[in-house]
């Protein structure tokens, strides 16, 4: 059955609390159905690849991914390679998954290159794009009719996560529980 959802893009290397909260946030403000959280195979935008595999990527999201109105889409995963959200939206669309146009969550970290993901008028066309805030970030013009919401984001991110693993500093509460027992068990963000 079609619902009226929100999709939410991101490496999630590892999903964290300022994600779940601002995804249930523009549920409840903006009145959606389902959020979908869309892990990335590789983001074109960040310096690098991900730093866990998407197999450890997926498994967090599924352990921290735990109320009915969240889902999670693996469409980008599964295709591989760079991931572009225009090609999510259209596979979303063809698939007859949104009642209306889906949302589209952005941080408004992302709106100064939000020129440069790939097709961004098509983007545009197809999804209603809502920035939330993150850092105060102005629009850009080609974001002008986007929604904006006023939250209050968590001072959390997940190269920040990442850095206090890996120097033993506390992050237990930055992250749901089963993810913090995931990281440690799997050892992950160890590494330099
Ligand atoms: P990194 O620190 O590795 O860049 P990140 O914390 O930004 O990672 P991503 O998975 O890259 O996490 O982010 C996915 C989406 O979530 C982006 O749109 C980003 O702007 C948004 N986001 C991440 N953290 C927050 C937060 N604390 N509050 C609001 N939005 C956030």
């Amino acid at each position: 059955m079609a619902e009226r959802i929100a999709l939410f893009g991101g490496s999630f290397d590892p999903v964290h609390i300022g994600h779940l909260f601002v995804a249930e946030e523009v549920r409840i403000r903006l009145g959606y159905d389902r959020v979908i959280f869309v892990p990335a195979a590789q983001p074109p935008h960040k310096n690098g690849p991900p730093v866990g595999s998407s197999s450890d990527r997926l498994a967090m999201l599924e352990l921290a991914v735990a109320q009915e109105n969240f889902s999670i889409g693996r469409w980008e995963l599964d295709r591989g390679g760079v991931s572009y959200t225009v090609d999510t939206l259209r596979r979303v669309i063809s698939d007859g998954l949104a009642d209306g146009r889906p949302g589209l969550i952005i941080g408004d970290d992302l709106v100064a290159n939000f020129s440069l993901w790939r097709e961004p008028e098509a983007v545009l066309r197809l999804a209603d794009v809502i920035v939330v805030r993150r850092e105060n970030a102005p629009l850009p013009d080609l974001l002008r009719d986007a929604h904006t919401v006023d939250n209050s984001p968590l001072p959390v991110s997940s190269s920040q996560i990442r850095e206090r693993v890996q120097t033993g500093s506390a992050f237990r509460y930055l992250v749901p529980e089963l993810v913090y027992r995931y990281i440690v068990d799997h050892r992950l963000y160890l590494g330099s």
